[in-house]
């Protein structure tokens, strides 16, 4: 990929990939590298901020598989809302892996950031690079579940429309599942269906 990050972090785009490297297993390093060309291509579709997108869908994961004594002593540390510690690395990895990218990786943008933050959980306003993260996160060529022809041909087609599917889906799955729901989750979902 020949995508040039330098106007967002001192390390090459290269120095980032051994950086994801170091820190995930072979199979979600794949995963950040298709998230990446994902968010590039939904980006150009939508005349999008390419570059932001590229970075930001690179690293999204870049924290997911820290321990959850990290995540623990981040949230204590830097004074995240204290209920973050009902939850786990499903919901901290991208709300609280925004700090470790910060600190680790040098990215300070916080357009780049949020979209990292949001990628899980969405938000009630999400920008168009928000959107392109979340949705990119979900359709990456890997992603193989009931339903991603949908979600992929919405993304093609219209990226609200792909961002309503990913949450109602999300949150069909996490219900059948019985996990708990993060408030933020919910936030984002009453945000895109009508008041009653
Ligand atoms: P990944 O990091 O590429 O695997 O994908 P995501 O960051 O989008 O999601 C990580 C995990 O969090 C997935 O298993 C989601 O189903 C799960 N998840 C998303 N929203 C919520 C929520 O509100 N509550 C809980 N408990 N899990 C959630
Ligand atoms: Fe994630
Ligand atoms: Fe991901």
């Amino acid at each position: 990929m020949n995508i040039d990050y330098s106007e967002f972090t001192n390390y090459s785009r290269d120095e980032i990939l051994t950086k994801l490297q170091q820190h995930l297993s072979e199979a979600r390093y794949q995963h950040c590298l298709n998230v990446e060309a994902t968010a590039i291509s939904l980006a150009q579709r939508y005349q999008g901020d390419v570059t932001r997108a590229g970075l930001a869908g690179l690293v999204h994961d870049y924290a997911k598989q820290r321990s959850d004594e990290e995540f623990k002593q981040v949230i204590v540390q830097q004074h995240f809302d204290p209920e973050l510690l009902a939850y786990n690395n499903a919901i901290w990895h991208g709300i609280v892996g925004a700090y470790f990218i910060e600190q680790e990786l040098n990215i300070h943008d916080e357009q780049i950031l949020n979209a990292v933050r949001r990628h899980t959980v969405g938000a009630p306003a999400m920008s168009q690079l928000d959107k392109i993260v979340f949705v990119a996160d979900f359709i990456e060529p890997n992603r193989d579940f009931p339903g991603i022809k949908e979600a992929r041909q919405l993304a093609d087609e219209d990226l609200d429309a792909a961002v309503r599917f990913e949450v109602c889906h999300t949150l069909t799955y996490l219900i059948q599942k019985q996990v708990a729901i993060y408030p933020g989750t919910l936030l984002t979902y009453n945000a895109l269906v009508p008041n009653h």
